[in-house]
């Protein structure tokens, strides 16, 4: 399948970091695609949403913390044709949320220190996304 033939999927991820610098990571359940690959939290952004507002609504339901337009400063998009669709995902970076994140879906979650991220597995979108992050926490 070229380029041109591939349904355009747009996901909206998150890099949520603590008051240490850590970025929270969450491990894809079993069942999804891309199972056991550590990800940035996030999800597809629906009809009628803005990527901000799709973000903030995954956040809630996928770790049931909430926040705001304003707490989410864009970094950078992750651009990646799989099998089946091509993904454009923007990177927000979010330090200000109310909540503790806890995997809602049954995902396993972990802070890690910038430098340690690429020691995770992660799907092919998300790893070029690391270097952005070094890069500027
Ligand atoms: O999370 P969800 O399954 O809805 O995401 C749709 C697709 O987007 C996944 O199958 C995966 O291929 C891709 N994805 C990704 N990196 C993420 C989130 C989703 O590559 N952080």
């Amino acid at each position: 399948m070229n380029g041109a033939q591939r349904r355009l999927l747009l996901v909206s991820a998150c890099a949520l970091v603590d008051a240490d610098g850590r970025v929270l990571l969450a491990q894809r359940p079993t069942g999804k695609s891309l199972a056991g690959l550590w990800e940035f939290p996030g999800g597809k952004v629906e009809a009628g949403e803005t990527p901000e507002l799709a973000l903030i609504r995954e956040l809630e339901e996928e770790l049931g913390i909430v926040t705001q337009v304003a707490c989410l400063a864009p970094l950078t998009f992750a651009s990646h044709s799989y099998d089946d669709f091509h993904l454009l995902m923007p990177l927000f970076i979010c330090r200000r949320y109310e909540g503790q994140p806890q995997g809602r879906e049954g995902q396993a979650l972990k802070w890690v220190r910038p430098r340690d991220l690429r020691s995770y597995p992660m799907p092919p979108a998300d790893e070029p996304l690391i270097a952005h992050l070094v890069d500027l926490l």
